[in-house]
Order: structure tokens, then C-alpha cells, then sequence
């Protein structure tokens, strides 16, 4: 069977001389692998609209569950994110990310996709800091795959935290927790570190590239949550 959908290509293992395995982040499927024959072949397109970071159209059969491409043609390709190294680099976080969380196929897979597009198109375009839109995708990735960290109540006894003047994030127990007696895992922090987190999580998708987080603060973001996410999705 046929199927032409949307997507970007996230990742390219190319294995024999002209045939790859691309991982594919689309709103109809979630991210899927297809085995792609005639990667080089410039005639049909194929090669531009399977380079990393970009968004094409693709034309798949399907056997099976096993995907083959047919062709692709290229819509977007976000030239900026592969104009250097760490335009690559920054890229390829945000994709490391989407692949981890959102690797189970779910019914919102086009509100991720949405998200992951959107924070792509402002990686590439806006002049936004690339970590502070790194922490808006994570947040809102963890907020769509139903595993949000706790930001407005303590994870262990569910107490409202919103007047405390000192608390603990712990990955290990879900987020935010009471400054004591209810974990001694995590790291204290100060009330600004639970407010970001709900101002970033209030924001439409849309309007994430006003996330602009102080230098210290978007590094101690930036830090828990790369350990929430490892926790929470490679364990
Ligand atoms: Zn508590």
C-alpha cells in the first residue's frame, strides 16, 4: 500500500552504497524507519529531501509495517542548521530528544510533531537562544508524553508549593519536592527555578521563542531536566 506524508528526516545510517535507513518524524505516524534505495539518485529529488533537518514530502509503501520510499521531495530544508557545526550540533539535540521522547507511536504524535517542527523552524530562523528553546521543547515533550515534572506541587505529598520560599527538584522523584522531609534527593533550589518552568509550560507552542532565560538559571534548567529526561526515558 501507498501512503505520501509530511516529515522531517531526522537521522541517515547509510549501510550499502546508495541505500540508507532514514528515521522519519511525521504528524500521521510518530517517527518511523524506512529503508530508502537510491539515496544519491539527484533525479528524483531523493538526496536533498534526505539530508538531516529537513522537511519534505515522501511517498511510502508500506509491507508488512516495514516502510520503503518511492520518492521525496523536498518543502523546507532549514539551511542554517547545517551551514555550521554547531548549528548541526543544536539540531541534533533537539532531534536526540524528540526520538527519545516520543519513540512509542500515541494519539497526539501531531501535537509533537507540531512542537518539534515549530521549535526546529525557531532553531533555524528566530534569534531566540537555541538552549532556551531546547528547554521550551523538553517541557512541553514531557507535558505531551503525559510525563510532566511537578512544578506547582511537592511530587512526594502533593503540598502546594507556589509561597514556599526554598524547595528540591528531584528528577528521580518527578520534579519539584518540599525542602525537607519529603526527599533528599535532587538539588535546592530558588522559587524562579518552578516559576520558569510554568511560565515556558503556559506558553502557546507558537509563541516559545519568547522563552529568555538568565544565563545561570537556563544552565541549572538545562542541566535537571537533561537528567529528567535521561531518567524518565532511558531507564
Ligand atoms: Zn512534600
Amino acid at each position: 500500500m501507498e501512503k505520501t506524508l509530511r516529515g522531517v528526516t531526522l537521522r541517515k545510517n547509510e549501510y550499502r552504497d546508495n541505500t540508507a535507513i532514514v528515521t522519519l518524524f511525521t504528524p500521521d505516524f510518530g517517527i518511523i524507519s524506512v529503508t530508502a534505495y537510491g539515496i544519491h539518485s539527484t533525479k528524483k529529488g531523493v538526496a536533498s529531501a534526505l539530508q538531516t533537518f529537513t522537511y519534505s514530502e515522501f511517498t511510502l509503501s508500506e509491507r508488512n509495517g516495514k516502510y520503503t520510499l518511492k520518492s521525496a521531495e523536498l518543502i523546507e530544508s532549514f539551511d542554517r542548521l547545517s551551514s555550521s557545526y554547531d548549528e548541526l550540533c543544536r539540531a541534533a539535540k533537539l532531534s536526540r530528544a524528540a526520538m527519545t521522547i516520543f519513540s512509542e507511536p500515541s494519539d497526539n504524535m501531531g501535537d509533537a510533531f507540531e512542537l518539534f517542527y515549530t521549535v526546529l523552524s525557531f532553531t533555524a530562523y528566530s534569534d531566540s537562544d537555541p538552549e532556551d528553546l531546547y528547554i521550551a521543547f523538553l517541557l512541553h515533550a514531557f507535558s505531551l508524553s503525559g510525563q510532566c515534572p511537578a512544578v506547582t506541587h511537592c511530587s512526594v505529598c502533593e503540598r502546594e508549593l507556589l509561597s514556599d520560599r526554598h524547595m528540591r527538584f528531584s528528577p528521580e522523584d518527578g520534579g519539584a519536592v518540599c525542602s525537607a522531609g519529603c526527599s533528599t534527593k535532587g538539588v535546592h533550589v530558588a522559587p524562579v527555578f518552578l516559576e520558569a518552568m510554568r511560565r515556558i509550560l503556559s506558553l502557546p507552542v507558537g509563541e516559545l521563542d519568547k522563552v529568555k532565560l538568565p544565563k545561570e538559571l537556563q544552565k541549572s534548567l538545562s542541566v535537571e531536566l537533561d537528567y529528567y529526561l535521561r531518567f524518565w526515558y532511558l531507564k
